[in-house]
């Protein structure tokens, strides 16, 4: 698959950074991330949670690594994950150097919150030595009181972009100088034009990859919104390797939206089954939220990218979803299953999810198979 946003925007080209086995930057496939919510020193919640993700299409994970106990789980955690598994780091450098040993694929730490700058040296000179990559997280958090701005007004945004910019480019020259190349830098502002304009400038500064994401993005219904318009816009625009969509939820729901970000930009192929389903108007008749409901739960797990619609009315659901592979079209006594547009039969309106299912399996042994 072409991994150039639907757009045709060339994406950014950057050095390669390994993590494990996924590669990020340099126009590798954009990688989805999630962090596990367990105490990481709860091994097997860890793994277990871990294992999930990965079964939901997430491709690397980053577990907090607060304190030694945590950092003393992370060997078997590491061993056993069926993912690159990434050691969260704040303050405490000797926590990084602990993760490095215990056979972490990358560490994420903010500089600017490790005091202790020899310390941060031997982090760097660690990962260098044992090939593992340093994701630079800098966030306008932790910009803003020791530069002592004030909450922003709008006019503020590029100069606190410009500042975070600044500050993530002379951190990672400083590992460079240990000879750490494997670095993928984060930006994250707390707001989404802050954040924007932060990836944008940095984008035009260097060649390291980017962890996009929007931090303290909120519950699930804003993160999304939040994180939709501010990873979207910079992957439109080709900048930007691996996502996280953070939000105050269960991690299951990040990897979906970060997956969903992807399919929506053409940046992944679908794997599963797309539903669409219209808004509904004056015209339904039937009751299309438990109609779309039964069908999303019935089709959970298949594997095949078929594009299924869930449609209000028999008037015009089959044409307003004619790019679907196969649908069906609510009505009061009956409705009607349809393929791409044209109506295939008349269906009593209680079979209607039954014929759907049916059809669909049709389609995923093998018969008429779903277009593109
Ligand atoms: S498919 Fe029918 S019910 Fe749904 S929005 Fe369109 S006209 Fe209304």
């Amino acid at each position: 698959m072409d991994h150039t946003p639907s757009f045709g925007t060339k994406r950014r080209r950057t050095r390669s950074v390994r993590v494990g086995d996924v590669t990020i930057g340099a126009r590798a496939p954009v990688s989805v991330q999630s962090m596990t919510k367990t105490h990481t020193e709860d091994v097997d919640a860890t793994l277990a949670q871990i294992t999930e993700l990965a079964r939901l299409g997430c491709d690397i994970i980053r577990c907090a690594v607060p304190n030694r106990k945590a950092a003393r789980a992370l060997p078997r955690i590491t061993a056993a994950s069926p993912i690159p598994v990434i050691a969260d780091i704040h303050f405490d450098h000797n926590l990084a150097l602990l993760a490095i040993d215990a056979g972490a694929d990358g560490v994420r730490i903010n500089p600017g919150n490790m005091r202790n700058r020899e310390g941060l040296k031997k982090v760097y000179r660690a990962a260098s030595e044992a090939g593992i990559k340093v994701r630079i997280g800098v966030n306008s958090g932790s910009i803003r009181p020791r530069k002592g701005l004030e909450v922003r007004p709008e006019a503020q945004h590029e100069e606190m972009a410009d500042l975070m910019v600044r500050e993530a480019l002379a951190y990672a020259e400083a590992a460079e100088k240990e000879g750490l190349r494997d670095i993928v830098l984060s930006l994250k502002g707390s707001d989404v034009p802050t954040t924007i304009a932060a990836y944008r400038a940095a984008a035009a500064r260097c060649d390291y990859p980017f962890h996009l994401g929007v931090t303290a993005a909120g519950p699930p219904n804003i993160s999304i919104v939040r994180s939709a318009i501010g990873i979207g816009t910079l992957l439109a625009e080709g900048i930007g390797d691996t996502i996280r969509v953070s939000m105050t939820g269960p991690p299951q729901e990040e990897v979906g939206a970060g997956i969903a970000m992807l399919e929506a930009l053409r940046l992944r192929a679908p794997v599963g089954p797309q539903i669409i389903s219209c808004p509904t108007c004056a015209r339904c008749e039937v009751d299309l939220s438990a109609l779309v409901e039964e069908v999303v739960r019935r089709v959970q797990g298949l594997s095949i990218p078929v594009k299924i619609a869930v449609m209000g009315c028999v008037v015009n659901g089959p044409g307003e979803a004619a790019e679907a592979d196969v649908g069906i079209a609510g009505g009061k006594d009956f409705g009607y299953l349809f393929r791409r547009g044209k109506k295939v039969r008349k269906v009593d309106a209680s079979q209607l999810a039954d014929a759907l299912i049916a059809e669909i399996e049709k389609l995923s042994s093998g018969g008429d198979g779903p277009q593109e």
